[in-house]
């Protein structure tokens, strides 16, 4: 695992890292967010959500039945998933190919929270990791469970959250911008089923920890939220 550009490294056993964990539900803007206060704080940023995304893409091209959780279990078990960094970018390699281009569909998101993230043995892989690459850089990561388990002591956490239906227009004009066409009320609807599945599950929930700063975005620009956050690290300690 490498973490070498894009933000600042440990810089001798006495010193601790500074994280920032922010967690909250899909479509919440936490990588457009976080990817941003990363580079005006000089952190690097780290998402969580891609190496979960990584093991899915594995799981689907080997063609595995999604109801033989055994099978997949041995799958993600046998797969080789590291982090690096290009310029200032989270490069998710598995087994030896960047997969980055790979992970952003609905299939590999929907999937992997109604199957993949559920198995323990595969958030276990995933959160040593995690505290691994936090360890060693000053970093902002995002996921579901990083201020409740990945990252307990983080300096700052951060839940962001919108209503689904702002969540859902979000995504309805993105899609739009990149000229296609979708249906609003079923993207909400995949939306509000894919909280329930990670509010809901036995291992990790989404939920927000007791000491994390709830930030509703349902009103907000994004450079509105880029400002809270990175005086919400000014406060914390960050010194870009
Ligand atoms: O954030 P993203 O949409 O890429 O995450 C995809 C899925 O991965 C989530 O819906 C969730 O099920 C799972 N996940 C998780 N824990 C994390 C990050 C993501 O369970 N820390």
């Amino acid at each position: 695992m490498t973490a070498a550009s894009g933000g600042r490294r440990r810089k001798g056993m006495g010193h601790m890292s500074f994280n920032v964990a922010i967690d909250g539900p899909a479509g919440a803007g936490k990588s457009t967010i976080a990817r941003a206060v990363a580079k005006k704080m000089n952190l690097i940023y780290v998402d969580t959500g891609a190496m979960y995304r990584a093991m899915t893409l594995l799981v689907l091209r080997e063609g595995a039945d999604l109801q033989d959780k055994e099978k997949i279990v041995g799958i993600c078990r046998g797969a080789k998933i590291t982090i690096r960094y290009e310029d200032g970018e989270q490069v998710v390699v598995l087994n030896g190919e960047n997969v980055n281009g790979f992970l952003r569909t609905e299939e590999v998101g929907n999937l992997t929270s109604s199957v993949v993230s559920r198995i323990p043995e595969v958030r276990e892989r995933m959160v040593k990791l995690q505290q691994e690459l936090a360890a060693c850089s000053d970093c902002i990561m995002d996921g579901r469970d990083i201020g409740t388990c990945v990252l307990p002591d983080a300096r700052l956490k951060i839940y962001l959250t919108a209503s689904s239906r702002v969540r859902a227009m979000r995504r309805y004009h993105e899609l739009l911008d990149r000229g296609v066409e979708s249906d609003p009320e079923k993207i909400q609807k995949d939306i509000e089923e894919r909280d329930y599945q990670d509010m809901h599950r036995e291992i990790s929930p989404l939920r927000q920890a007791e000491d994390a700063v709830l930030v509703d975005t349902s009103e907000m620009s994004v450079e509105e939220v880029i400002s809270v956050i990175s005086q919400l690290c000014r406060e914390a300690g960050a010194a870009p």
